[in-house]
Order: structure tokens, then sequence, then C-alpha cells
């Protein structure tokens, strides 16, 4: 489905932002355009309805208590020239216009026949020209007059306050100002808005072109910007098939992508060769494994056949029983050593997490080795400062356990070792140093490896399984600390342990 698509996601997005936006901003012109056309239009009809609608006034609003407009009498009658001053008349409510028929002021607007302000009249005679129209109705609804170009069935429009200034209304390609008197007479002027409306048209029609153009080049860049920023997602996609299809030496190219997704790829590539290297670790790792069982096992048989091949004395069979127990005891050692190192793998190994006293632990140990070393002709010389560790005090016996034995064993005849504990900036120290032969620079970064001996040639005839440091280090790590190794041919070799202190 093209809406789990991440670029189809981001297209529509996009589109849609850029749909709303352009539509506001479509809609916004519009309104500034058409709003701005009709107070053009309205500045021109406001000030001819309020001018006419004083004209039309009733009696109440003749100078001198002049009778109002009665017909059949003379249009002129009595009212002097001059009384108009100017259009639009200047002045308040208080400047009283002479009342002027509305008949007559009409036919003056259709014909030259009443006097009118000549500012107003020339203003009126030029408006029938531009096509403004004007109706007068009574205050009963019935049309008083209207000039010749007003539409003639046109309605009297709804009623207003009297006095409260021209209203504006949209008719049917019309724009009209209206406004009612005290007399409830109405005044309205008009015009065919037909040109503004056809300009509105095409402004429209514009912002419509306009705002599609953007449109589409928008959602061009936007498909092309999103095509290229997800091409490496496409690399990661193929390239971690391939891998999961057993390629584990294969990467993403990273060359070329410089943003967020090159950095996940780079996070990616470097998860990958973590994860080759651990495969071949664990590859390696059950390759050594079934090669250290094999031996004793074929130990084992070729004991077993050889003793069996020919009826043998009771001492032979002892010695024969003897060899098997302890190549079984050798296995055993390397079964069990296997299924530790496998469950602090998995990280199935429950630790005790208590404070002890390192220096408490290493004297223990120590004792325990002492008659190896005794038989080694090796003095163990301790310097203890009493150390607080969070830990597991079966575990930390093993490890100082383990490096105190490799230290007699890998050690020169009469040799030393030196066992320290020490406070170092918040960090326990144990160091376990010797006198032996040391460690080769080629070696050292290898011998926490599993099945990893500096000696090829030693076997596990000594009880050595060449697991006793990756345990060693498998202990330390889920302790939190860290192991070393520092040597030199011929200078012995020192082991330091770093492990946290308790904290609080
Ligand atoms: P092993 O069972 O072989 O002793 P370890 O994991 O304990 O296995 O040690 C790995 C290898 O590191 C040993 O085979 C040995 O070559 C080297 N080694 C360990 N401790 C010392 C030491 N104190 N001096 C010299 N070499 C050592």
């Amino acid at each position: 489905m093209f809406t789990k698509s991440i670029r189809w996601r981001l297209q529509l997005w996009f589109a849609f932002l850029l749909i709303c936006t352009l539509s506001g901003f479509g809609i916004a012109s519009f309104e500034v355009y058409r709003t701005r056309q009709l107070k053009q239009v309205d500045e021109r009809l406001g000030p001819r309805v309020e001018a006419l609608s004083r004209i039309v006034r009733g009696p109440q609003f003749f100078r001198g208590g002049r009778p109002p407009f009665e017909p059949g009498r003379d249009r002129r009658g009595g009212r002097p020239p001059g009384q108009f001053d100017s259009f639009p008349p200047p002045g308040s409510e208080d400047r009283r216009l002479p009342a002027i028929p509305p008949r007559d002021l009409l036919e003056s607007v259709g014909g030259p026949s009443l006097p009118l302000p000549p500012d107003l009249e020339r203003t009126l005679r030029e408006d029938l020209e531009t096509g403004i129209y004007f109706l007068i109705w009574n205050g009963d609804g019935t049309r008083l007059d209207a000039s010749t170009n007003a539409p003639a069935d046109l309605p009297r429009p709804p009623a207003m306050p009297p006095d409260s200034g021209p209203h504006f209304r949209t008719r049917d390609g019309h724009r009209e100002a209206y406004e009612f008197n005290r007399e409830g007479r109405a005044v309205l002027v008009g015009t065919s808005i037909a040109t503004d409306l056809e300009a509105r048209r095409g402004f429209a029609l514009m912002l419509v072109g306009a705002g599609l153009s953007v449109l589409a080049l928008g959602l061009g860049g936007g498909w092309f910007i999103a095509s290229r920023a997800l091409r490496p997602l496409q690399d990661i996609s193929a390239t971690a098939s391939r891998i999961s299809g057993g390629h584990l030496a294969e990467r993403i190219n990273v060359a070329d992508t410089e943003n967020e997704l090159g950095q996940l790829a780079g996070v990616l590539n470097s998860t990958f060769a973590r994860l080759e290297a651990a495969f071949a670790q664990q590859k390696q790792f059950t390759a050594d494994a079934s090669h250290e069982l094999r031996t004793p096992i074929a130990v084992l048989l070729s004991e077993a056949q050889t003793t069996l091949a020919r009826p043998r004395t009771a001492e032979e069979y002892r010695e024969t029983l003897e060899a098997c127990l302890e190549t079984a005891q050798q296995m055993r050692r390397l079964t069990e050593s296997l299924l530790e190192l496998a469950r602090f793998d998995a990280g199935q190994e429950k630790l005790r997490h208590e404070p002890v006293d390192l220096a408490e632990i290493v004297r223990t140990s120590v004792e325990l080795v002492q008659p190896l070393a005794a038989e080694k002709d090796i003095k163990i010389h301790c310097d203890l400062a009493p150390v607080q560790v969070l830990g597991d005090e079966v575990r930390l016996g093993q490890i100082i356990t383990n490096l105190v034995t490799n230290a007699i064993r890998y050690n020169k005849p009469a040799g030393e070792v030196r066992v320290q504990t020490r406070l170092d900036a918040n960090t326990a120290v144990l160091t376990v140093t010797d006198t032996g032969p040391g460690i080769a620079p080629e070696d050292l970064p290898h011998i926490f490896e599993r099945f990893y001996r500096a000696d090829k040639s030693r076997t596990t005839a000594h009880g050595r399984t060449g697991l006793g440091l990756a345990i060693c280090k498998a202990i330390v790590d889920a302790h939190g600390g860290t192991i070393e190794a520092q040597s030199a041919p011929e200078a012995g070799s020192n082991f330091i342990v770093r492990l946290p202190q308790p904290t609080g």
C-alpha cells in the first residue's frame, strides 16, 4: 500500500500543508482585492446617496417654513436660486438644506429642469453617463421616482433605522447604496459592477494558476528531495538482506550520505562489524570447544581400547582406570568452565552484590594455593590494605585464585609472587605480580580470549583449559570493573584488576 511508504506519507503531508498555505494565501489575497474593489465603488455611491437623502427630506427641513412640495405647483416655486451651496454639502445636521420635490430632482437629473447645487447637478449628470442610477421610495413603499436608467422593477430595500448612514449591498451584478430618512423615504444609488466582477474573475484565475504552479513545483521538488534523502534506506535494506543471507562482510556504502541516515548507516555498519566479529568468535569458540573435548575423548578411547586389546594384570587395569579418571576430571573441568562462560554470556549468572573486604578474600585464596606454591618453591608476598568492594565473595575469590595459580605456574623455579590490594581514587585495585618469563607482546592482547594459550605446546594435561583468564574477565565485567595484563619478556607479568567502590 502506498500509504505505508514514508515517501508517500511525506509527500501527502507536504501537499496538505502546501495546499492549506496556498489556499489561505489565495483566499486572503482575493478577499483584499474584492474589498478594495467594493470600497472604491462604495466611495462613489456613499456620498451621492447621503446628498440625495438630505435633499428629499420633508417640510421640516424647509428654510423659512416653506410649504412642502405639492403636485402641480410650480416646480421652482419660491426657491431662491443659490440656496444649494456645494456638493457634498458641508456642515452638520443643523445645516438644513432646502427640500426639493423628488420628482423635480429626478427630472433635473433626467433633464435640466430643476436647479440643483451646481456641483451635485454636474455630478449626477456625469453619473447617468457612467451608468449610476437613482431611485426614491415614499414612506409607504411606493416608488416616488427613479432615474431613467434605473431598473424598472426594483423593490424598496429592507427598512433600516432612519438617518443611519448609507447601507451597501451587492445584487445581481450591481452594487447599491441606500439610506432611509426620518420621513421613511428611501434613496438608493446603484451601479453595475460587471467590469469589476470580470476583473475579479481574472484575478481569481491568476491566483489559481499561480497556486497550481507553486503546488506543482513544491510537490515535484519535495518528491525529488524525499527520493534523494530516502535512497540510503534502500541501500540499508538491500545490505541488511544480503547480510541476513549469510554475507556477513557486507557493509552499507556511506560515502555519499551526509545526513542523519548517513549517521544511521555508520552506526549500522559498526553494529554489523560487531555482529560479524561476535559471530566469528562464536564459531571459533564452538570449534575450540569441540577440539578441546575431542582430545580427552580420544585419550579415553585409546586407553580403553589398548587395555582391552589383551588380558591385563590387575595393576595394569588400575593404571588405565586412573588415567581415564584423570581425563574425565579434565573433561569435567572443561565442560564446567564452558557452562560457566555460557551463563555469563547469557547474563544468567546471578552474582551477589555485598560489601566485602578484598584483602580478606585475598588472604583466604592465598591460603588455598599455598600448597601449590610450596610444591614449586614459590614465595607469595602479600601487601594488603583493607579495601571495600561491592561484589560476590566467591567469584572474587575465584579471580584471585586463578591469577595467583597462573603466577605460580608460569613462574621461574623458586620465584616470587606479590599480591597487593590498595585504594586508588575511589577504585579498589588488586595486583598480582610474578617473576616468571612474562608474556610475549604478540600474545598479550589475546590472553583473555577463550582457549588462548601463549605456549601452544601445552596441553590440557596440566589441568589448564585456556579458559581461566576468560572466566576472570567475565567475572570482572559482571562487577563493572576492568582487568589488564602488563608484561615484558623475562620481566615477569603483572595483572591489575580494578573494581568500583561502593557508593554512598
Ligand atoms: P590456562 O589454562 O592455559 O592457564 P588462562 O586463561 O589462565 O589459561 O591463561 C591463558 C594463557 O595466558 C596461558 O596459557 C599463558 O600462556 C598466559 N598466562 C596467564 N598467566 C600468565 C602469567 N602469570 N605469566 C605468563 N603467562 C601467563
